[in-house]
């Protein structure tokens, strides 16, 4: 008899992890499954739970296992396969399973808040035979009800509801209910899907495979065939046509029956790509995404789970989906922030895939124009295998970048924000009536020292790393190590004084392109103006459409959008990214650069990029401007071993926060003290200072980050953390624990 099971529950209360034991009430012995969502008493309350476990002897005395109340759902949340994955996420990442749990389901279907929603149909209430003879029986005068009867007769039609049987046979509802109340005509309850409306526009295309992409898919299809393992790195540039690989896999796989998740990183901003995959797939697709309601959502999850859709298509947590005899996963733009996920659990979806492609046999695709270097590494190391996609479709020529070097623009005493050479080209392509795209790479806002006569960064003397501006008091910190200095008044290179911190908004680029393009249709696109649903979308259609003249925005128009029209990309300051203070910004500067440059050159004419930069010889900006992957790899890569960053340490950023300034400071020194101990386990410990974004939601944050020679070394230490450290010092202080953090801030 399986009387006991094992229940997570969800409680908000820090180190409840523990799997708890139940009693099931005798009429729910054999009824229960893994992954139901039961109710239990928990401590004096009624608290949600999951099965974790059925039929195990409990770890406590029979007498003092209580019994759970009821189960709150009858289709279960998760398998076993599922719940594997969700305790590897649990240990990997040092999160509670409940946290992985409720990020991987629709949490809202478990209290009853979202449901299937279901409508009412008719059918008949007896036998074809029997129904004959009521015909027969009914007076002439019902002639109506006779009709409804003989055309449910007639008719093979399922799933008609009262308004739609009497449309059918032009009657009114009435006719119908008086069949109903005589019990000729029955009522039955269908499941109906809440079908997501989706803004793109599809459209329906069939190219004859270019010699890359007809090689990638004949190398994957070696695996996807054989239900054989692996990791393909699809390195293809802008424009290469990454998409119609994903498609063409997507249907070998869908041909063996089997089903696949694609990730992207945003679906708001890929609306082409799933316009495409819609019109490809249909029905095969269910789109879960953060924009839907939860309802539609759940209607989503639910085509998966039943077997009703093969394709999952979404953003990060998409990875999670339901998908019946998993055979394929494709992660599109794998570089992109967007797939590590920033509260807890703190995982990341590419690490995710791989965990559970290869537990259910099934193939992991990442694809990207600049693949991050943690990727290209593992792909240079057979860990990984790359597959590329070296040029362009068409073999249309990648646009030639122009470097605007902004120091020699001031000392012309050229005070704007444009250089002479942007302004001049901005003029040229609005006389041709083509349009022109404004990029402001908005990371790192206002937050570092930039001498604007010769690009000088105030720089830590100990780290290779700028230093952060904080007002209040007026200084400069290093986020790393700790160093401090008053904010200087005067470039300590070449004593100018426009040294000041450096920072630019959208708006204020926007103002001023107004005033110098009075004619000109401009519009801004950020995440101000793209707060109400579906408004990033009408941008981009009046894009299409021709209705905007010059569009200015942030890392949001950089993206994998296609537009013709675009002859002119210019870029306001390519090096604030640069400056952040994170071992990752040499590589995000290059991969923002390499893709807002890909937005053009894809029409008929040549397109044309301005870089404005007052870092022009930095390795970066000069590898995109020359669209050279591999000359960046290379120098990026010799960089982070130098300073043994990934790929050859692994990282844990662990981050002291609280409300009280003092305490927060105390247990980072207290955790720097305990972490000494361990010294011969690491290879080397930063901090604790206080963190980049010093302060969040008014709480104040320290960290220290530890560098591992190998995974193993760093769970050994951080396992001691949370054994010895973490239940003496909680007090009032929380500790996040970020395993190979993504963002250093
Ligand atoms: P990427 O994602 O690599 O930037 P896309 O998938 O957007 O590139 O492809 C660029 C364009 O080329 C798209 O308009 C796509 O429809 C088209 N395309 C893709 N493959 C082919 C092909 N084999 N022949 C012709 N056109 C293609
Ligand atoms: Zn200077
Ligand atoms: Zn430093």
């Amino acid at each position: 008899m399986n009387k006991y099971i094992k229940v997570v529950v969800d409680v908000p209360v820090a180190r409840v992890d523990k799997m708890f034991d139940y009693q099931l009430p005798t009429d729910l012995v054999n009824q229960t499954k893994v992954g139901q969502a039961v109710k239990v008493p928990f401590g004096r309350r009624q608290v949600t739970g999951f099965i974790v476990a059925i039929g195990e002897t409990p770890a406590i005395e029979a007498s003092k296992i209580k019994k759970i109340k009821n189960i709150m759902q009858a289709e279960p949340f998760f398998d076993k396969k599922m719940l594997s994955l969700y305790k590897w996420i649990a240990s990997f990442y040092h999160s509670y399973l409940i946290q992985v749990i409720k990020a991987a389901i629709p949490y809202g279907a478990v209290r009853g808040k979202v449901n299937k929603k279901t409508i009412q149909c008719i059918t008949l209430a007896q036998s074809e035979e029997a129904t004959k003879q009521i015909i027969k029986e009914l007076s002439n005068r019902a002639y109506k009800q006779q009709a409804v009867l003989k055309y449910l007769l007639a008719n093979n039609e399922t799933d008609l509801t009262i308004t739609e049987l009497a449309k059918r046979v032009e009657t009114t509802s009435g006719t119908v209910y008086r069949l109903i109340e005589k019990k000729y005509l029955k009522y039955y309850n269908k499941d109906e899907r809440r079908k997501p409306s989706f803004h793109g526009k599809s459209a329906k295309n069939s190219f004859k495979l270019t010699k890359f992409q007809e090689n990638a898919v004949a190398n994957i299809n070696q695996n996807l065939a054989n239900n054989k393992f692996g990791v393909f790195l699809l390195h293809g540039v802008t424009g290469s046509g990454k998409t119609e690989v994903y498609i063409r896999l997507l249907e070998k796989n869908l041909q063996k029956k089997q089903g696949a998740i694609l990730l992207v990183p945003e679906i708001a901003l890929t609306p082409v790509m799933v316009g495409k995959l819609l019109a490809r797939f249909n029905d095969e697709i269910a789109v879960l995404h953060s924009n839907l309601s939860s309802g539609e959502r759940y209607d989503e999850w639910c085509r998966l789970k039943d077997g009703k859709a093969s394709i999952a298509v979404g953003a990060r947590s998409a990875i999670f989906a339901p998908v019946k005899d998993l055979g394929l996963i494709i992660i599109d733009e794998e570089h992109e922030n967007t797939y590590k996920q920033t509260e807890y659990p703190p995982y990341h979806a590419r690490q995710v895939a791989v965990k559970r492609a290869s537990e259910e046999d099934a193939v992991v695709v990442l694809g990207s124009a600049t693949p991050t270097i943690e990727s290209s590494y593992l792909a240079r190391k057979d860990k990984f295998k790359l597959l590329e996609l070296p040029e362009r479709i068409y073999q249309a020529e990648m646009p030639p970048v122009l470097v605007v070097d902004m120091r020699e623009e001031l000392k012309e005493g050229n005070f704007s924000i444009f250089s002479n050479k942007l302004k001049s080209e901005i003029e040229k392509t609005l006389a041709r009536n083509k349009q022109v795209l404004l990029f402001l790479n908005r990371r790192g806002f206002a937050s570092f020292y930039l001498c604007r006569s010769c690009g000088h960064v105030i720089e830590c003397n100990h780290c290779d790393i700028s230093l952060t501006y904080h007002t209040n008091p007026d200084r400069l910190v290093c986020h790393y190590c700790g160093y401090q200095v008053n904010t200087p008044h005067k470039c300590p290179v070449c004593a100018s004084k426009y040294i000041k911190p450096f920072g630019l908004g959208t708006q204020r680029i926007t103002d001023e392109i107004e005033a110098s393009f009075p004619e000109a249709n401009v519009v801004r696109m950020d995440a101000d103006t793209t707060t109400r649903k579906g408004s990033h979308q009408k941008i981009l259609n009046r894009l299409a459409d021709g209705g905007i003249d010059i569009l200015i925005g942030t890392q949001m128009v950089a993206k994998g959008h296609d537009f013709p029209a675009i002859e002119l990309v210019g870029v306001i300051a390519a090096d604030t990214s640069l400056s952040l203070p994170d071992f990752r910004s040499s590589e995000r500067t290059f991969q923002l650069l390499t893709q807002v440059a890909g937005r053009t050159g894809r029409g008929d004419k040549q397109g044309k990029v301005i870089v404005q930069t007052y870092q022009p010889d930095h390795f970066s900006i000069q590898a995109a401007a020359e669209h050279d992957y591999n000359s960046f790899y290379e120098k990026e890569l010799s960089i982070r071993k130098d300073l043994n960053y990934p790929p050859f340490s692994r990282l844990v950023n662990l981050t002291v926060q609280g409300l009280a300034e003092n305490q927060v400071e105390k247990v980072a020194d207290q955790l720097a003290v305990f972490l000494h101990n361990y010294k011969n386990h690491y290879q080397e410990l930063l901090g604790p200072v206080p963190a980049p974004l010093a302060k969040v939601r008014n709480k104040f944050r320290w960290q220290i980050v530890l560098k591992f020679e190998n995974g193993a070394k760093r769970e050994y230490v951080i396992q001691k953390l949370e054994e010895n450290f973490l239940p003496v010092s909680y007090q009032q202080v929380e500790l996040r624990i970020d395993v190979d953090p993504w963002q250093m801030l």
